[in-house]
Order: C-alpha cells, then sequence, then structure tokens
C-alpha cells in the first residue's frame, strides 16, 4: 500500500515539475521576444532557439549538447533558462568554462542578464586556488630574509589586494608564486585566517544555492572527488550543470587525472602530515617514517635506474628524452606496493595520534597521504588500466600515471 503511496507522490512531484518548467519556457519566450529587445540588446539568430531546446532537455529530463557559431551569444542563450530553473528549483546550478577569460566574461554578462530577469541569485566565481594571495605565505615571505619584496607586491599587500588580477601585471610570476594559495586544506591551512578570500569562497562553494562560475578543471577535480566517495569541492545539490567550451574537456579531464609521483614530493608531503602531531608526540612515529623514507628511496632509485637503463642502451641520444618506459617488472611492482603500504601506515598512525579532528569538510596532508597510497596500490591491482611513463626533473625520476580511458570517465 506505502509503495503505491510514494509512486504516486514521485509521478505527481514529477507532473509538478514538468508544469513549473513549461511555466519557464514561458518566461524564456517572453525575455527574448519582449524583456531584451525593450533594454535595447540585440537578438541573435540562433539563440533563442538554444535556450528554447535548452528548456526542452529540462522539462524531459534529458542531457543536451548543442554546438553554436561564433557570436550567436551563446552564453545568454544558456544563462536565461539557467537563471529562472535556479528560481524555480532553488538549487545550485554550475557553469563551467574553460578559460579565465570567459569566466570573467560570465561574470558581467550574468550581471547584465540578472536585472533584466528580476532576479538576485548568489553568483560565486571560483578561479583556481593559484589565483588568490595566501596571507600564510605572504606574511612568511614578507619576513624572510634577504627575500625580494618588489614595491607592487609590498603596496598591493598593504592596499588589501586579493587576487593576482589586482597586483600590476608588473609583479613576476615567480614572486607571486610564494605568496598565493598552493595547498589549500593542506595541515592548519584553512584555520589561520579569517580574512582569506579563498577560504571564503570554498566555504561558500559548500552551502550555496546560488549560480557558480568555475573552469573545468574545478569542475573536473569536484566530481573525481565524489567519484572517491570524498565530499567534493561545490554543494552536491546541483542538479544543472552547464559546460561551457564543452571540445575543451577532453584535455581538462586528462590533464585532471594525470597524477605525478617523486620522491621529493612524497617527501614533503608526509612531513606536512607529521605536522598534524604535536612536536613532542612525533616519536611515535619515527619507525614508520622510516620505513617509509626507505621504501621511497629504494623504489626512485629503481625508477632511477631504469631510466639510466634506456639511456644507455637506446641507439639514439636519449638523455634529453622528456619521457620514459616505465618496465612494470615484478620487481618494481613490488617495491611500489611496499612504499604504497608504509605510506599508508604513516598516515594511519598521523591521524591516530594527532588531535585534529578528521572530517569530511576538510583535506589534511594525512588523507592525501592516505589517497595516494591507495591509489598506487590501485595502480599495481590493474596497471593495465592506466597509461605509465617516467620523466625526469633535473635528475629525479617521477613516476606519472593517468587512465586509459579518460572519455569514458567524461561520460560518466
Ligand atoms: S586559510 Fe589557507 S589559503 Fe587562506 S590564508 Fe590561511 S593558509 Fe593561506
Amino acid at each position: 500500500m506505502s509503495y503505491f503511496w510514494k509512486m504516486d507522490t514521485l509521478t505527481r512531484q514529477k507532473e509538478i515539475k514538468k508544469a513549473n518548467l513549461s511555466a519557464i519556457g514561458e518566461k524564456v519566450t517572453s525575455f527574448f521576444w519582449d524583456i531584451a529587445p525593450e533594454n535595447g540588446f540585440e537578438l541573435r539568430e540562433g539563440q533563442q532557439d538554444m535556450s528554447f531546446e535548452i528548456m526542452d532537455a529540462l522539462i524531459h529530463d534529458q542531457h543536451f549538447a548543442v554546438e553554436a557559431g561564433v557570436g550567436i551569444g551563446k552564453s545568454f542563450g544558456y544563462l536565461v533558462p539557467a537563471l529562472l530553473y535556479n528560481k524555480m528549483m532553488q538549487k545550485p546550478v554550475i557553469v563551467a568554462t574553460s578559460t579565465i577569460a570567459l569566466q570573467e566574461q560570465l561574470w558581467k554578462d550574468i550581471h547584465d542578464v540578472m536585472p533584466l530577469l528580476n532576479l538576485q541569485p548568489e553568483v560565486i566565481l571560483a578561479k583556481g586556488q593559484t589565483h588568490y594571495l595566501c596571507h600564510k605565505r605572504a606574511n612568511e615571505y614578507l619576513h624572510t630574509k634577504d627575500a625580494v619584496i618588489p614595491k607592487e607586491l609590498r603596496e598591493g599587500i598593504e592596499k588589501g589586494f586579493e587576487e593576482r588580477k589586482q597586483f600590476p601585471a608588473a609583479l613576476p610570476q615567480n614572486i607571486w608564486d610564494k605568496v598565493n594559495v598552493q595547498r589549500y586544506g593542506i595541515g592548519t591551512c584553512g584555520f589561520c585566517s579569517k580574512k582569506c578570500v579563498y577560504h571564503n569562497i570554498r566555504f561558500r562553494l559548500r552551502y550555496t544555492a546560488g549560480i557558480i562560475l568555475c573552469n573545468q578543471d574545478f569542475l573536473t577535480a569536484h566530481l573525481l572527488q565524489i567519484r572517491r566517495e570524498q565530499c567534493g569541492l561545490i554543494s552536491r545539490d546541483a542538479d544543472l550543470i552547464i559546460v561551457d567550451e564543452a571540445h575543451n574537456l577532453e584535455d581538462k579531464v586528462r590533464n585532471a587525472t594525470t597524477k605525478r609521483v617523486s620522491q621529493r614530493m612524497l617527501l614533503s608531503l608526509m612531513k606536512s602530515a607529521t605536522n598534524e602531531v604535536k612536536a613532542s608526540d612525533r616519536q611515535v612515529l619515527y619507525k614508520e617514517t622510516a620505513a617509509a623514507q626507505a621504501a621511497g628511496r629504494a623504489f626512485f632509485n629503481c625508477l632511477q635506474a631504469q631510466i639510466q637503463k634506456q639511456i644507455n642502451f637506446a641507439q639514439q641520444d636519449m638523455r634529453y628524452a622528456d619521457r620514459y618506459f616505465f618496465d612494470g617488472s615484478r620487481h618494481s611492482l613490488q617495491l611500489l606496493a611496499v612504499l604504497a603500504e608504509t605510506i599508508k601506515s604513516v598516515a594511519f598512525s598521523i591521524q591516530l595520534h594527532s588531535n585534529i579532528a578528521y572530517t569530511e569538510q576538510l583535506t589534511t596532508a594525512s588523507d592525501e597521504l592516505i589517497a595516494l597510497g591507495e591509489n598506487l596500490e590501485e595502480l599495481i591491482e590493474e596497471p593495465e588500466d592506466s597509461l605509465i611513463w617516467l620523466e625526469r626533473r633535473g635528475s629525479n625520476a617521477e613516476l606519472v600515471y593517468c587512465p586509459k580511458n579518460t572519455r569514458q570517465i567524461i561520460n560518466r
């Protein structure tokens, strides 16, 4: 009996949703036929058709792909239904583009359209972390002995600038890289500065019911986190996602799913993770940390030897090659398995002895270490699912891998 009642309610809810979406369709029509021309907006061929098709797809609960020529005003074409949908559903809508310039342009477009529709949703522009100033790193850098501090940096910080675009272009990129956000959410980051703009944005992204303008890298990182059963970077209530410039998505996903592991990166991650435990308690980690470091040395020495062997035996000069084969031998995979196991074991001990509250909301270095260990284990179990190769950074070897099935990941 209750089953039929539930079915009945669901059918009814679907009907109401469909009716509401049809009502939105009328508003879209009125926007393009009345409101936009009255407000001096020039309508372009194909633009309204695109909007109507989007509405049709929403009404029928379908995905929709559109290829639109340059200059038809496609951002207006999707922003109008998206804004109205957001108002009706009270759920976040994600718009992912491929470049910062497009994100900025969209920010402008959406603020032009909103007053015409009499809507005022929260709009969040989520750029990559490296675009924002990290107060903690900036403070450390400004107090570093003999640091080069250009006047553009000092003056910008004094004026309260928070984003790269506010600082003069003359500020050298290598200096900006010393003061921007690099590893958000690791260790004490996330708690250290109330005025941190990036922290504020990341917080709002989780709880907003508004419009999120992000880039495809950010969207990919979010979806991959959800896939790993983490909580993701954006509110999980979002049920409409628009991918603009979608032809770039495959490259973005490939980049986002390509992982690099070097000995230096591993040591730095272990160091950050160890800092989660009070200095006075760290001696309990000594044995496990030493074992993980030894496993790292053995594995990366093995990779170094593989590279050297390929250089020695190649018919051509391979000293300057940028990629080398990973031999996938039993010996290499055994060393990798020991590495994966030891880093996971250190990370679990760290979490056992630290007094940080490990929550879904904050990714710590020890969480990253566990994720890396699990990732390496998956690589060992199913090496045929990944492309694996070696690269050299200076004199150090790096293990690089990515899934073979990028297309499948995108479809998912
Ligand atoms: S919260 Fe993180 S990113 Fe923000 S200022 Fe602090 S350390 Fe930097």
